[in-house]
């Protein structure tokens, strides 16, 4: 074979170019043979310059260079380039040997590789892993860009022992193990561990795996950082933790219902919230009825058909009974998709037990009823306000203090919408202070506005939330007006204590005054009597005298007896029917006689008696006689010229009408109604004018209120006053009568046989009367002061009378007239009594006794009594 041939046959174009000629002595390129300057533009037909950035011909350039050797021409355009290698080699000054081989796939796989290994490292650098090797024979680990980012290093070839202390010391020998492992082929190289990275000391995890290649002594590995993965991987678990457990806790499951497939999951927390009952996997909407029981399930079977196939989410609240009967509450929340298939809408939700919530709400609702009944059944008043003073709760009590029929009437309103202006700023002055400053008005005595008037013990206390915010007040008022009043009466009847205690100190003077007055005249004339030089003819003058004291004297006792009666209420009648016009009559007489000197400048008189309808008037004769008594010697006493009137009133039937009517001095108009009080007159002290013990005005009322009636009186100082007195005709049971003894004065002569009084008396002035007299008619008369004693003596002498007192030491005079009369019945008793009540004289007539004398006892109706016993 020809050299020339041979040249042919070479994959590369070969050139021999002549410098100097620019001439092709060779080729083996048959294309460019006939190129006349060949250029290796030329050579390459191409169509842009072959100018190099130093606006040299290349050929020029690889002919200037020395020893070009080898060299790459890019040639084509953008899209199609080509690469050949030029082996230009100098044959001698003039001629050049240029061989050309295209490069041009060699040059694109390895910008391939330049690229691919680009990505690999953005691909290592984004997804965090690295490549590395160790070369076992030279012991260093040769690390990519991402594996060096990953171990913190920043040289990509280390020693081994050096990078064998990245791994933090646990994993150490773990990682030398599984090295081995791998080596010896045991089992492949798959780990996780920490590292502390060396450039930031930054622990990061890292995975792992490698494998062998026994041929290179090399072990090729992938290692990635796996932190972010293990942290989000923990963050997850720990929040799918968090959610079961807040699951757990809330008692609340999810579930999903797909209608392609029918099927219906549920999370655990479902299947425990409804216990004892199987739920299947494919459920028809009728199986849920024994979970939600009839009552509940046309209601849940209509939200979920809603749901299902219009898309219309629900959140519903069912009872429901678990299998061991016990009740339960749940709540079904259902989301449907938005999309619905032709068999309707997916559907999610969440089933939760809220028996505890609804237990809770029960609980809630039972303990605000339980206050709302305890604020509206307290007897005080109670409200809450809220912080702008507006009412939130008011009760009955609250509603009734605001002058309002019930609480709706005042809540929501503050105190300006209640009360006027002056009052409301009081009471919103008060709340400022309660609600700004958190001060308390504690139990503040207040007087309610409106009548009747109120008190009401105010306290207002601060409402703070839990955050110990104030937010608004409690407001309670306690009632206290009864406390109030009885603390009023209380002081009026401290007053009038101290008042009756002053009073009683003036009746003591003034009765003091009143019996020592007629005393004075008894003992002073008794004294005359006993005189030897008075002249026995003034006796009777003085014996009148005496008796008119002791009348006077009788008159002051009757008054007080009567008081004590009318206070006691133990004031007995004696009804019948009398004549009123007679009683005038009498009275008017009688005064007529009585006060003749005083008559001779006062006219007396009696009038209009024919106007009273009074013949046969029912009524207590004797006690309506002692209230004109008591009237007319009042006029008498405080009358001393002018007249003194007397009479009848126009009256109705069965009513009595009359009136004194007198010019005397009057009273004040602020006395009138004092007059009629016990121990009252208008003049007190020790200058008054006028005698009196101050009763019988309270006597006359006393039993004109007795007898039903009334009394009233017009007075005018200086001109004299008019009394008026209306009594109705007595309408009770028919009056009592009491037993009286009529006695005639008529007495026959005395026996000659002298007779035996015995007398029980233990004041021996009383017995010496009684001896008196009975001497007198010629009666022996024996005294014992013990009526054990007397009862003895009875027992062995004939006796002929009994005077008997009541009482008496060891035994009363009761006792010992009914032992008399039981063991002589026969012998006359007559008790005489200081006690001149009508009950004594009933209890007296009840022990048996044959009379009774009250005393004192007149000489005349003594001697008379005696008289009549001593003649039976
Ligand atoms: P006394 O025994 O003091 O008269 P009374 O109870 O009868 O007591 O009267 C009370 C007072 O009323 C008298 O003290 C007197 O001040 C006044 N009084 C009663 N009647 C008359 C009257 N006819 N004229 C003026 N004052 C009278």
């Amino acid at each position: 074979m020809k050299a020339e041939d041979v040249l042919n046959a070479l994959p590369v174009n070969y050139y021999v170019i002549d410098l100097k000629t620019k001439t092709i002595l060779h080729t083996n390129d048959a294309s460019i043979t006939d190129l006349k300057e060949p250029c290796f533009r030329q050579i390459f037909n191409e169509s842009r310059s072959c100018m190099n950035d130093n606006n040299m011909c290349f050929c020029e350039q690889a002919l200037k260079i020395e020893n070009p050797g080898e060299l790459v021409i890019e040639t084509g355009e953008a899209g199609k380039k080509r690469y050949y290698r030029a082996n230009l080699k100098k044959i001698n000054h003039e001629q050049v040997l240029a061989c050309f081989t295209e490069v041009t796939r060699e040059k694109s796989i390895q910008k391939d590789l330049k690229i691919s290994r680009k990505r690999l490292e953005r691909a290592e650098s984004l997804a965090s892993f690295g490549t590395w090797e160790i070369d076992l024979e030279k012991q260093v680990l040769l690390g990519s860009k991402g594996a060096c980012n990953i171990y913190g290093l920043d040289a990509g070839v280390l020693p081994l022992s050096q990078v064998k202390m990245i791994p933090l010391p646990e994993y150490r020998q773990l990682l030398d193990n599984e090295l081995d492992d791998l080596i010896q082929g045991r089992r492949q190289y798959n780990i996780r561990f920490r590292i502390k990275r060396p450039n930031d000391g930054e622990i990061r995890y890292v995975h792992s795996v490698a494998e062998y290649r026994s041929e290179k002594k090399m072990v090729f590995g992938i290692i990635k950082d796996i932190t972010e993965k293990v942290y989000f991987k923990n963050a997850l678990q720990e929040s799918v933790a968090d959610l079961q457990l807040a699951q757990d806790i809330a008692r609340i499951g999810n579930w999903k219902y797909d209608p392609v497939t029918g099927t219906l999951t549920t999370s655990d927390p479902i299947k425990q919230i409804i216990a004892g009952y199987e739920i299947p996997s494919q459920p028809e909407l009728k199986s849920f009825e024994k979970i939600t029981g009839k009552e509940h399930f046309a209601l849940f079977s209509s939200a979920i058909m809603q749901a299902l196939y219009k898309g219309v989410p629900f959140e519903k609240q069912f009872k429901i009974k678990n299998s061991d009967n016990a009740e339960k509450w749940i709540e079904i929340i259902c989301r449907p998709d938005e999309e619905g298939s032709q068999w309707g809408h997916v559907l999610r939700g969440t089933l939760q037990d809220i028996t505890a919530t609804k237990t809770a709400e029960n609980e809630l609702q039972h303990s605000n009823n339980l206050f709302r009944t305890l604020i509206h059944n307290l007897p005080d008043a109670i409200y809450m306000k809220d912080s702008d003073c507006r009412k939130i709760i008011a009760n009955d009590g609250d509603a009734h203090n605001c002058g309002r029929q019930s609480p709706q009437e005042v809540i929501g309103k503050t105190d300006y919408d209640i009360y006027p202006k002056e009052i409301a700023d009081r009471y919103f002055q008060d709340d400022r202070q309660v609600m700004e400053k958190g001060i308390p008005v504690i139990n503040r005595e207040e007087v309610l506005p409106g009548h009747p008037k109120r008190w009401i013990l105010t306290t207002k206390v601060p409402l703070i939330d839990k955050k110990g915010r104030i937010t608004g007040l409690v407001g309670i008022g306690h009632d206290i007006t009864r406390r109030k009043q009885m603390e009023e009466e209380l002081k009026a009847a401290k007053l009038r204590a101290e008042e009756s205690d002053r009073l009683k100190s003036v009746f003591l003077a003034n009765m003091s005054h009143e019996i020592r007055t007629p005393l004075n005249g008894i003992l002073g004339f008794s004294n005359f009597i006993c005189s030897e030089n008075t002249d026995p003819r003034q006796f009777r003058g003085y014996y009148g005298l005496i008796e008119a004291c002791a009348q006077q004297l009788t008159s002051v006792i009757d008054n007080i007896i009567d008081i004590s009666l009318i206070q006691s209420n133990q004031l007995k009648l004696n009804c019948s029917s009398f004549n009123f016009i007679e009683l005038l009559n009498e009275l008017y007489a009688g005064y007529k006689k009585q006060k003749e000197v005083q008559l001779v400048d006062v006219d007396f008189r009696l009038t209009n008696f024919h106007e009273c309808n009074a013949q046969g008037f029912c009524s207590d004769r004797a006690r309506i006689g002692q209230v004109l008594k008591n009237l007319l010697d009042n006029a008498f006493k405080f009358t001393s010229q002018g007249y003194i009137e007397f009479g009848c009133l126009e009256s109705e039937q069965g009513e009595l009408n009359f009136y004194v009517e007198d010019t005397g001095i009057g009273i004040e108009e602020s006395k009138l109604e004092v007059i009629f009080e016990n121990f009252r007159q208008v003049e007190e002290g020790f200058t008054r004018q006028y005698e009196g013990a101050g009763l019988g005005l309270s006597v006359a009322s006393g039993i004109i209120a007795r007898l039903g009636g009334t009394i009233s009186v017009k007075s005018k100082p200086g001109y004299g006053s008019t009394f008026y007195v209306s009594i109705p005709e007595y309408k009770g049971e028919s009056a009592t009568e009491v037993k009286t003894v009529k006695r005639s004065n008529n007495v026959a002569t005395v026996k000659k046989e002298e007779k035996l009084i015995v007398s029980f008396e233990d004041d021996p002035a009383s017995m010496e009367y009684l001896r008196s007299v009975a001497g007198l008619l010629g009666c022996r008369l024996i005294n014992f002061d013990n009526p054990v004693k007397g009862l003895d003596y009875i027992r062995r002498n004939r006796t002929d009378l009994i005077f008997m007192d009541v009482r008496l030491p060891e035994m009363s005079g009761f006792e010992a007239t009914q032992i008399i009369k039981n063991e002589f019945p026969n012998l006359p008793v007559i008790i005489q009594s200081a006690y001149a009540m009508k009950e004594d004289m009933e209890k007296a007539f009840m022990a048996g006794c044959d009379d009774y004398l009250a005393k004192p006892v007149p000489l005349k109706e003594l001697r008379g009594t005696i008289k009549y016993y001593i003649q039976e």
